[in-house]
């Protein structure tokens, strides 16, 4: 089969390899949609420690089963399907209790973790085990269900946060995760959602999610949001960037006891205005992949409570990986998501 292979920092190539063949309890999975995220990205770069090479990379996908290993049941060859790609070892103590997005032993598709590599759907197949598999139904697209990895990382942050009903909440990041973000906190009854970024094109997409205002970076972000609140600043700040600069914005901002959730993780060290978050009480929330949101995701695209397919910015042919891999990670690039495809 054809896969992009990952070699190395800026080394990805569309390349003949052998086709897996599926074990006991796992399933051959045809790709027909894959999307780049910023994790793979960053891995492209060489900076994650989570892409060793050689990979195939690609976490964020749909597809058909193409065929099945011995004793699978309840799934068959031909069926629309996405996959849940984090393979949890539901033994140990974070599995058992709830946490299985933290399990230390898991693999996760197309990345590498402490338990080694899984290659990922950026190829014509790609194995998973049975039990991860989610059918599709007719009425969704192979292309948005590539996106209900990635909505899985905001649905978590949304729910992590509590009672949205008349809340104000300013979304830093109108980067995909950002972008589902306000989805779903618009989902979850927010009535007023202020994105934040630098690009105007991601916020005009932002508005085309549910945000009602946008605020440019490139100007005074802080008492922009003042003079939309009335002065009073935001009950919540939702943090898909994840840098000292929106950290910061983000505690100096938000009203006394008011909460940040910190879902980006662009800087791994960073100096944040501590004294002054404790001082206003607030509640500085974290949230990570998923648990049970790319199953409460999956229904929420079906039952058309929200719509991933608009921030689809292209749709290309894997054996473009290589050249459109190179572009976004020039960072001169308008793309919002791309997906990968099979003819
Ligand atoms: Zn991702
Ligand atoms: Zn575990």
């Amino acid at each position: 089969m054809k896969a992009l292979v990952y070699h190395g920092p800026r080394d990805l190539r569309y390349e003949e390899v052998v086709t897996p063949e599926p074990k006991v309890g796992e399933v051959l999975v045809k790709v027909r949609a894959v999307s780049i995220c910023g994790s793979d990205l960053s891995g492209y770069k060489g900076g994650s420690a989570m892409r060793v090479p050689p990979l195939i990379m690609g976490h964020e996908f749909s597809g058909e089963i193409a065929a099945l290993g011995k004793d699978v049941a309840g799934v068959r060859v031909g069926q629309r399907v996405v996959v849940v790609t984090n393979l949890y070892c539901g033994i140990c103590q974070d599995c058992k209790d709830g946490l299985q997005n933290v399990c230390d032993n898991r693999y996760i598709i197309g990345t590498t973790m402490k338990a080694g590599s899984y290659n990922g759907a950026m190829a014509d197949y790609v194995i998973a085990p049975a039990e991860k598999i989610m059918a599709l139904p007719d009425n969704v697209s192979f292309n948005e269900c590539a996106l209900v990895e990635p909505l899985s990382i905001s649905l978590r942050a949304t729910k992590h946060i509590g009672t949205l009903t008349g809340k104000t909440i300013a979304v830093f990041g109108a980067g995909p995760i950002g972008l589902m973000g306000i989805m779903c906190l618009k989902a979850f009854g927010a009535a007023r959602i202020i994105a934040v970024d630098v690009l105007d094109n991601r916020l005009e997409m932002a508005r085309q999610c549910g945000a009602t205002d946008g605020v440019s970076s490139k100007g005074d972000v802080v008492s922009e949001i003042r003079k939309l609140t009335g002065g009073l600043g935001v009950d919540v700040v939702f943090d898909a960037a994840g840098v000292a600069a929106t950290v910061n914005t983000g505690i100096e901002i938000v009203r006394n006891g008011g909460t940040i959730m910190l879902v980006g993780m662009a800087t791994p060290v960073m100096e944040i205005e501590y004294k002054h978050a404790v001082v206003k009480e607030l509640k500085l929330l974290t949230s990570y992949m998923y648990t049970t949101e790319m199953r409460e995701g999956l229904q929420m695209i079906i039952d058309s409570k929200l719509d991933v397919k608009r921030m689809i910015s292209s749709v290309l042919p894997m054996s473009d990986g290589p050249r459109i891999f190179e572009e976004l990670a020039s960072g001169n690039s308008s793309e919002i998501k791309v997906i990968l495809t099979n003819g």
